[in-house]
């Protein structure tokens, strides 16, 4: 339990905290799996962990004990030297991606940076410098100035103009503006293989293979954004495997680190060959505890603990999806059902906020995204008896929901 010093934590958040969230009225002090715990002991079902981030779920025994254990030993050294766990951690990673080089850093936004500098720095290199990107609608990266250069909702960027210039959004439905937007110009085409932010939105076959061909053509590198999408959350270690991409550099965050800020960016050779000391760099970036917790998740997701989460989640996500395709097939307003694995996005035919706040009123915790759209990504770890629980609450808060919009 934690200490508290704090009596209304919500009072002080007001006062003290930049107001850049919108944060629900309800203050979170302990988890075990699939389950937060209020401070009066209320039980809610979350089927949002942390944005996708407590992949193991809350209170995982060996990630616990592992924290506890690395935390007495050696936290934090530096990039100035070498400790045991960053270059294994990096040789895991290379294993599961087929990119062999990774930068760490403590986000998916600064994952995407590191992505973006390097295929600029891949071209300089080359002595034929490029600097343009293209990206697509609906597209999410992160906050960072570059990261946000390359997201695509106007709503996030306008107030931070100017940004990285030099970019171009395209449609993924649309295979030809693809094919014409990818140039010998382009540095790099960034994608998410499963949008999150934009709405759970997997990327089209015919978009997948129209950038695939583009960036044959004319030697585009191709950056696959898997900070949400990837490491085991759609049943796949990577969706980009779904589409047949072979991206040259990945960004991976979220789920890495089951809950200790990690994020990664992954390097084919021949990018990595651009790479000079002192080009990049980050002071907290793959330090002990990070890494240590990322080989806890990555040995459980590989099945070095026992059993493979990978397996269980492509186990449990078609329980998931049809839990959801039923509530659709009750609800008309429930317009799609996206997704794949533990990461589902219901759209509906208006706002999802009053979704949200119903299903937190019943103690199941989903988010909306996109506006229109309730986004499921549970815990790896989620059982078909919690969805079973989960289902029938979030079906009755679409339901109430919808009643009472329509008064
Ligand atoms: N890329 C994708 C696909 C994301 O979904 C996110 C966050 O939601 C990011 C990048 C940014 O990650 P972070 O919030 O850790 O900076």
């Amino acid at each position: 339990m934690l200490t508290m010093t704090s009596s209304d934590p919500i009072a002080l958040d007001a006062r003290h905290v930049l107001q850049v969230y919108r944060r629900a009225p309800v203050v979170f002090d302990s988890g075990k799996g699939c389950a937060l715990f209020t401070r009066e002991g209320e039980r809610y079902i979350d089927l949002i962990s942390g944005v996708g981030v407590a992949s193991l779920g809350h209170g995982h025994p060996r990630l616990a004990r592992a924290i506890a254990e690395q935390a007495a030993v050696l936290l934090h050294t530096s990039n100035l030297f070498h400790h045991p766990l960053q270059s294994e951690l990096a040789s895991k990673l290379s294993a599961l991606s087929g990119l062999p080089r990774a930068f760490f850093c403590n986000s998916g936004a600064e994952a995407v940076e590191a992505c973006l500098k390097f295929s600029r720095r891949f071209w300089h290199a080359q002595g034929a410098p490029r600097t343009k990107f293209v990206a697509f609608d609906h597209s999410f990266h992160g906050r960072t100035m570059g990261a946000l250069s390359v997201t695509w909702d106007d709503h996030y960027r306008a107030p931070f103009a100017p940004l990285v210039p030099g970019v171009t959004f395209v449609s993924a439905a649309d295979p030809a503006a693809i094919a014409a937007a990818i140039t010998r110009e382009t540095a790099a085409v960034i994608v998410e293989p499963l949008q999150g932010e934009g709405g759970v939105r997997p990327l089209p076959q015919a978009a997948a293979d129209a950038i695939a061909a583009a960036c044959r053509r004319t030697g585009a590198l191709l950056i696959a954004d898997e900070v949400q999408c990837g490491l085991g959350r759609t049943g796949r270690m990577f969706y980009s495997e779904a589409l047949g991409l072979r991206p040259d550099l990945m960004a991976l965050g979220k789920a890495l680190g089951a809950g200790v800020p990690i994020g990664a960016a992954l390097f084919s050779d021949a990018v990595a060959a651009a790479a000079q000391p002192g080009d990049h760099g980050s002071t907290f970036g793959g330090n002990l505890l990070a890494c240590r917790a990322a080989l806890v998740f990555l040995d459980e997701l590989t099945g070095g603990g026992g059993t493979s989460l990978l397996d269980h989640v492509a186990r449990v996500g078609p329980h998931l999806e049809r839990g959801l395709r039923a509530i659709a097939s009750r609800q008309p307003a429930v317009k799609a059902v996206r997704g794949a694995g533990v990461m589902w996005g219901l759209e509906i035919d208006r706002p999802a906020a009053a979704v949200v706040d119903a299903a937190r009123e019943r103690r199941l915790l989903v988010n909306r995204t996109s506006d229109r759209v309730i986004r499921l990504l549970p815990p790896y770890v989620v059982t078909e008896e919690e969805i079973d629980e989960a289902m029938p609450l979030l079906e009755a808060a679409i339901a109430s929901a919808m009643e009472a919009s329509a008064q």
